[in-house]
Parts: structure tokens; sequence; C-alpha cells
């Protein structure tokens, strides 16, 4: 569905001939709403083949978020919040531009003194773009180099007009490793949450005070969050932040749980249906810990009602997607997860073999109690670990009962995984093919973020998998491609004979070429990834 530009109030062009005093922006890939899609932008963790030209990928992947004059008129909404708590602070919003990273020379000048980049995965090394960037071999992740393209531009701008440069956002913690250390020409970096320092030191910087290199954020109060007042990519807008249910490799767990009121929340999405998004997204780490007050994660069902009930009142609001969902939230109360699901269906933009179906985002993360008690023991509350994969099992199902279709993660590699535990994944993978589960799989290979309590423990890469480990990512990808490859392949871009067999040759090729002589790891993924393709293209 996406933006009806037609429908768009735009924002106003910059009166004054003067250059922004701050320039917000950030990578290509964080600047597109991937025409409406929700599942599409993980493959920006992908790697880039060499093969593919950039303006290709540009014109039919990432495409840029329609701007005026040089502001786009929807950021994402990490950028808006600051832009927000800026303004909040005494910047008047003319001082503050928000830039496509392709506009940021012309955006920058003689009175920029701040050149602000916010990014969920600068050097790649998020889940989705070590793993995948992994298995296919072909590049550098695309969202790595889109930054270091963005940075390129940066430091040019920053050369000619001094400006100084900072960049946060949820990936900036890995500018901090050591192999980031001279890699790029950045002055600061900003760590955690920026509502109470972000501004702090954005005075400092327009005033020319020394500030540190590296600044941690403090945590904000719920009173610190600063409304929007620019919309957003996909309607974003945050219901809550943090977790709390405390999961070892997790860096949102890392923050005090705020839940945003529901009348903020309403106030937002009808800033952004004024200004033509008619899409919402509800931001949050769990749609059922909203309002929610017990320590076992009993979800708050009336505070859940209300803020439905509030946004499905807003006029305008075509579609709501929420991006993720808890499954033992689910299990605790399915009346009310029942009637979310339904709202959802009613208000989801997308179909899975010839059926309107919702999705979400959860973790399944392992079929191990074990290794669930070790790392995550506050994941299956109010349940206990040893119930795991049955509540998995029963929440996955009941949701495609509503046509509700999970988007799952799970996790390989975590630190003490056994082949015990291995066993007991696969397992539960194949409990749920056998049920006939539409459940969308996506194996990650377990990475030490930099904010999360397990950032000490080894990096594990695929050679160190043993054979089950990497069984899990061929089982998985033969799920996916059964059940979501017939309707992937009939979608227009491979509808044409062409179109298929160009996908047919390319695949071939690189099968023949490179994976079948390639590691064992891959070469395992591929052959039974090929058999798949081969049942569904
Ligand atoms: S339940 Fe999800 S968001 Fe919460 S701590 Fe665990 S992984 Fe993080």
């Amino acid at each position: 569905m996406g933006f009806k530009l037609s429908e768009r109030i735009l924002v106003m062009p910059k009166s004054s001939k003067s250059s922004p005093l701050i320039v917000l922006t950030g990578p290509s890939t964080e600047m597109s709403e991937y025409e409406g899609s929700h599942i599409i932008p993980f493959a920006a963790g992908f790697s880039k083949p060499w093969f593919m030209p950039r303006f290709f990928l540009k014109k039919t992947f990432f495409k840029p978020v329609p701007s005026n004059s040089l502001e786009v008129q929807v950021a994402p909404l990490g950028l808006r919040r600051l832009e927000a708590n800026l303004v909040k602070s005494g910047f008047r919003p003319e001082d503050i531009a928000v830039v496509h990273p392709d506009d940021l020379l012309r955006a920058v000048g003689p009175d920029t003194k701040v050149i602000g980049v916010s990014s969920k995965d600068p050097l790649g090394l998020g889940y989705v773009s070590l793993t995948y960037s992994s298995v296919l071999d072909l590049g550098e992740p695309i969202n790595k180099l889109e930054f270091k393209r963005l940075m390129k531009d940066a430091k040019q701008a920053k050369q000619k007009h001094g400006a100084k440069i900072i960049v946060g956002g949820p990936g900036s913690w890995q500018l901090t490793r050591p192999e980031a250390k001279d890699l790029y020409d950045v002055d600061f970096i900003f760590i955690g949450e920026g509502d109470v320092s972000g501004p702090e030191i954005f005075w400092k910087l327009t005033r020319g005070e020394a500030v540190p290199k590296v600044v941690e954020g403090k945590q904000a109060g719920v009173s610190d969050i600063s409304p929007i007042i620019r919309p957003t990519i996909y309607g974003a807008v945050e219901i809550s932040r943090g977790c709390g249910r405390g999961c070892a490799f997790c860096s949102p767990t890392m923050l005090r749980r705020k839940i945003i009121p529901a009348e903020a929340i309403a106030r937002e999405v009808e800033l952004n249906v004024s200004c033509g998004q008619r899409d919402v997204l509800l931001v949050t780490e769990d749609i059922f810990m909203y309002g929610g007050k017990s320590s076992d994660f009993v979800p708050n069902s009336n505070a859940v009602r209300a803020l439905f009930n509030s946004l499905t009142t807003v006029k305008g609001v075509e579609s709501i997607q929420v991006t993720h969902a808890n499954l033992a939230a689910i299990s605790a109360d399915k009346t009310l997860a029942g009637q979310v699901a339904e709202t959802l269906n009613e208000k989801s933009k997308y179909s899975l073999q010839g059926k309107h179906v919702a999705t979400v985002e959860v973790g399944i993360e392992t079929g191990s109690p074990r290794l669930l008690k070790k790392h995550m023991a506050g994941k299956c509350k109010p349940f206990k670990p040893d119930e795991w994969p049955s509540i998995v099992l029963s929440s996955l199902s009941f949701m495609e009962d509503k046509d509700w279709v999970a988007l799952a993660t799970i996790l390989v590699g975590l630190p003490g995984e056994t082949d015990e535990d291995t066993e007991l994944t696969i397992k539960l993978i194949e409990n749920l093919r056998g049920m006939g589960l539409r459940t969308f799989l996506v194996p990650l290979i377990f990475v030490p973020l930099g904010t999360c309590s397990l950032r000490e423990a080894a990096s594990k890469s695929f050679n160190d998998l043993s054979e089950k480990q990497v069984d899990v990512f061929a089982l998985a990808w033969e799920q996916n491609i059964k059940v979501w490859g017939p309707d992937f392949f009939k979608s227009p871009a491979y509808t044409s004979y062409w179109a298929k067999l160009g996908f047919k040759v390319a695949t071939s090729l690189l099968y023949n070429l490179k994976y079948k002589r390639s590691d064992r790891w891959r070469k395992a993924i591929a052959d039974r990834t090929m058999e798949a393709l081969k049942q569904v293209v």
C-alpha cells in the first residue's frame, strides 16, 4: 500500500537561503519503505551480489522515500524522534533538515554545525547481516556498503564546511569495536537513548563546546519522549520501549520498560495520517506487554484493547501492523490474542496462499528448555521453561487459525549449545512442519551484540557449527520455500517467462560454479535449498 504521494501534505522547503544548522540522515537502506513491505527490508543485511549495480538496487529494492526539495517526506522513527526532541529543547524546526543520504552533499552548507547519522547496522555486524552475508558469500552486506557510501559523503561535507559528524542509532555500538577504529571520519559516537542526552550533545556541538568521543545516553522516562512533529516511514509509532524479559542475547531488554500512553500514540498516528501516511506500524518488543504491570508478563487485556480501540477510530488509517509479539503471552491470554489477531487481519495488506493474513515477528530462538533456562528464562513467562516447545506450537497454531502468520527467529550457536539442544530445535521445526503451519523461519547465527549482556561471549562462524546446527538452516529454508515460494514467484516481478528463466539460470550458475564446491556447511544448505526451489519455480 505505502504512500499515496498525491495525498501527502508536503514538508515545506526552507524559506531562508542559509543552510540548516543540523542535518540528519541515515543509510539508503533505512530511507526506504520497500514498497510498503515489512519483510523485504531484512534483505538489506544480505550480501550485495557484485554483478548487481547500485542504481538497479536503488530503483528496485531500497527505493528512496520521496523528498520535497531536499527534505524527505517521511523519515525513520528514530530520526523523527530526535528531531522532535531537538525542537522541544529549543532548536527551531527550520534549524534541522532530515535528508536522504544521496542528498547530503547538497544539504550541508556553511551554516551546518552537525551532521547526525542514525544507523541500525553500520558495519554489518547485526544478526541478519552476519548470517546471510556468510551464507550467500557474494560480497559485503548491502546495509554496510550503504553506510560506507554515506560516510564518504559525510566526510566530504565535513571537509568542505567544517561540520562535526555524530553517529547514533541502534547499531552505533559497532563503531566502538577495534576494527572500526579509523575506518570512518566520525567525531562522536552516541550509544543508547537520545531523548535526554541527544539535545544536550547537539547544543554543545552547535556551540562548539567539548563533547567526549563516545557518549552514553541517559535512560529516558516516558515524559522525556517528545511526540514526533513530522511523518514517519511505514507510519511507525512507538507504543513501548524496552522489554524486561531479560534474554541475554538481546539489546532492548537493557532499557527500562516504558509504555507510551494511548492518547499520545493516537496523536502521532493522527499526525501521520494528516500528512498522507495511511499505514500504521506499532513499534514494540511485544504487543501484549502494552500496559502490562505483572512481573509474570500476564497481558493487561484492558490496556491492549483500549489501545486498539483508540487506533481503529482514527479516520484515514488503512493498515495496522505490529512489529513483535511474544509467543508465551499469546498462550497466556488467547481471548485477547484472538481479538488482536482479528483486528490486525482486518487491517493487514498481506495475503498468503490465497488468504488474507496478518504477520508479526516472534522469537522461537530454541527448542531446548535447558538453553532457554540458561539464556532467556523470562521469555516463556508466565510459563515454565520446560513448557516452551509446547507453548511455541500451541501459540503458532492458534495464530494460524486466526490467519496471523509468524515470522520466527531461531538462534543457532548460543554459548553452551550442545547437539542435544539443537536436536530439540530440529524436532520443534519438524513438528511445526508436520502441523502444516505457515510460519516463516529466520534461523540466525548467534552474535554477541555490543549492547547485550552476552557481549563478551565468543562470536561463532559457520565453520564452528556442527552438522546438526547447519541442519537447522537447511530445514528452515526448505519450509520457507515450500510455504512462501509459490506466492513469491507469482509476484509481478517473477510472472514473466524471462524473469523465471533468468532466476533459474542465475541460481543454477551460482549453485554449480560456487556453492556446490564451497565449504561443507554452505554446500549442505545450498543442496537442500536448490531441491526445494526446483519444486516451486
Ligand atoms: S523477549 Fe524479545 S525483546 Fe524481550 S528480552 Fe527476550 S528477545 Fe529481547
